[in-house]
């Protein structure tokens, strides 16, 4: 099949979304311009709300490169209401978790939450499916956004989730990505965890992030340099905070000589901020050894290595400012003053504590556990409400057809005001369906029950509502409608399935319906005052349908393909006894009107 205008633009789209999603990550401003700027437009273009939300997100990454945090929240409102149209997908997911990731950069911390929530949800709900890059992505990206909120175990176990997904898939690229992104999250978890004193986990931490580093270095895949080098430095540290200090060292030095060379400033930042942290634990232990063997170092002097590790912290601040990391601008700035309080440099401590201070204040408005409580709490709640929707669903729907089953259906007619207007119901059989079933099979005749249900479903007018009452019996309500206007819907319906193409469905005799219809109205003489003595009349007709010979409506009055005009005169019968009395044969008299043609019920 020769691809359509459509199909190619889906695919010239697909790629230049990807391509934007790489720039992001890398911060790139440059290089994002010059990706959306050609395509910009044809996002919009297309008319398919998944395109209309990237357009969105990216417009509000655009929007923040220039700062403009305004422009860049309207354009993420655009994209959350497109979103809103796409059905639940690991696409939706996607790009939800990108645009959590926006609002965070935009300092958003409240709508990144709530972003992260649904893109977390979205995430899981779908991880039945076959895995995609698409769903890789969004485990990637919530991992990137929820590292920038503080929550690191979330981030970490989003990446794991993430590199699980890459393994199913035939992406070198995107496997080697994702175990990198998965090495650096748990190193600088361990780092966290490690700060606040929980060393055996600590260690836990560090050894899967040693063991994802392992398992990327064995993918037969050339990464880019600056991954690679990335990579190495995730390596060292992760080796640090499992203890080996000696064996990070010299591999650390190296790669950190080569990024200083020609590697960027972030990544020279990050090779700053992990050497001086290995540099201060081997004073740390080198101080603790002196003072084991009796020799204490004089009070304040940690040695050049101490002096070498706050320079490189120094470095490190100055890098993450520049390039906007935030977050690690204010780790640098917190062990800056825990190292230099420790050297005994008090008036500098001071300076860098004051500095983290008003930092954390403007960018964390709440604590970092508030938020995990949140995100945990919101999570929960969401899942109860999905769960309660899916329960509702299995309550009131049939799983066959998807149509609402007896219970809603009986549930609404139920709220029927029969005082208001007329309004009708039909009761619709399939004909000799149980041939379908012995003759094909009953596969095959699950399969013509869905179809009928579609096709009444299709060709029902608008506001009409159409169940599955038992079996091979639907019912259609039709609020506000009068009896010849519920007749003539009721024989489009009936056109509708005996004209269907069956053959598709390898089923050799034409499928038809026969269907009864009864109306109440809130004038008439003798009208049913109940949504029982309605159907009762409704059923009461398609059996008078089925009698006469199948494929036909029938009503209480005439209508398209009942036999007896419509008389003006044509008494109500006063009730659905009346109704059997007369169908069985003990009234004499039959009024016109009388939809039964003779002869077919008295039989
Ligand atoms: P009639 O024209 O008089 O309606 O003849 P019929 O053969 O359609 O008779 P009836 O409506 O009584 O038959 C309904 C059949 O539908 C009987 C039952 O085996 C079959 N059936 C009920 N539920 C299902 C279902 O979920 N799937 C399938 N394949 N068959 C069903
Ligand atoms: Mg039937």
């Amino acid at each position: 099949m020769t691809p359509g205008p459509e199909a190619v633009d889906d695919q010239l789209l697909e790629s230049a979304r990807w391509r934007l999603l790489a720039t992001s990550e890398a911060e790139d401003a440059r290089a994002f311009g010059d990706e959306f700027i050609p395509v910009e437009t044809s996002f919009a273009g297309t008319g398919q709300p998944l395109w209309d939300a990237w357009g969105s997100a990216f417009t509000a990454r655009a929007r923040l490169f220039d700062s403009d945090s305004d422009g860049a929240a309207q354009a993420v409102a655009v994209s959350r209401a497109a979103l809103e149209r796409c059905p639940p997908s690991a696409e939706r997911a996607l790009a939800l978790a990108y645009l959590a990731h926006v609002e965070v950069a935009a300092d958003r911390f409240d709508a990144a939450m709530h972003l992260a929530v649904d893109a977390s949800l979205l995430a899981d709900q779908v991880s039945g499916e076959e895995p995609t890059r698409a769903l890789h992505q969004a485990h990637h990206w919530l991992s990137l956004a929820l590292t920038r909120l503080d929550l690191e175990e979330l981030a970490a176990a989003q990446s794991l989730r993430g590199s699980r997904v890459a393994q199913a898939l035939p992406d070198l690229a995107d496997r080697w990505l994702l175990l990198r992104l998965c090495a650096q999250q748990h190193a600088e978890l361990a780092q966290t965890v490690h700060r606040r004193g929980e060393d055996a986990r600590s260690g836990e931490l560090a050894e899967v992030a040693l063991a994802c580093a392992m398992s990327a270095r064995e993918l037969p895949y050339a990464p880019a340099e600056a991954d690679e080098d990335l990579l190495a430095i995730v390596t060292a540290w992760a080796m640090v905070l499992s203890g080996q200090l000696e064996e990070a060292l010299t591999p650390l030095r190296r790669v950190r000589g080569r990024v200083e060379a020609d590697g960027g400033l972030w990544l020279l930042g990050y090779a700053d901020l992990v050497l001086a942290r290995l540099l201060f634990r081997l004073c740390e232990r080198d101080a603790g050894r002196e003072a084991a063997t009796g020799h204490p170092r004089a009070p304040g002097v940690t040695g050049a290595p101490g002096e070498e590790a706050a320079d490189l912290l120094v470095g490190a601040a100055g890098a993450f400012a520049a390039v906007g990391d935030r977050r690690r601008y204010r780790q640098c700035l917190l062990e800056l003053g825990q190292a230099t309080a420790v050297m005994g440099r008090t008036a500098e401590a001071l300076h860098w504590l004051e500095a983290y201070r008003t930092e954390t204040t403007r960018a964390h408005l709440r604590g970092r556990e508030l938020w995990a409580e949140m995100f945990v709490r919101r999570s929960r709640l969401r899942e109860a409400e999905r769960q309660t929707a899916v329960l509702r669903r299995h309550a009131l729907e049939d799983p066959l057809t998807s149509l609402g089953n007896r219970r809603s259906a009986e549930r609404r007619m139920a709220e029927l005001d029969f005082e208001g207007g007329p309004v009708s119901l039909a009761v619709v059989d399939i004909d000799g369906f149980k041939a379908v079933n012995d003759a094909h099979s009953h596969l095959h005749g699950d399969a013509v029950l869905r179809q009928v249900a579609e096709l009444l479903r299709q060709h029902s007018r608008t506001g009409d509502e159409v169940y599955r009452w038992a079996g091979d019996e639907f019912l259609v309500l039709l609020p506000a409608t009068a009896e010849p206007q519920a007749v003539v819907a009721m024989e489009r319906l009936r056109i509708a399935v005996a004209e269907a193409d069956w053959a598709a469905l390898e089923v050799t005799d034409p499928v038809t319906v026969s269907i009864g219809v009864a109306t109440a109205a809130p004038d008439g003489v003798g009208s049913p005052r109940s949504w029982r003595a309605l159907f009762d009349f409704a059923d009461l007709h398609l059996f008078g349908a089925k009698r006469g010979g199948r494929n036909r409506v029938r009503a209480t009055s005439a209508g398209p393909s009942t036999s007896l005009p419509a008389g003006p005169t044509s008494p109500l019968r006063a009730s659905v006894d009346d109704l059997v009395a007369e169908v069985l044969g003990s009234q004499a008299a039959r009024p016109p009107g009388w939809a039964f043609d003779d002869g077919e019920v008295a039989s």
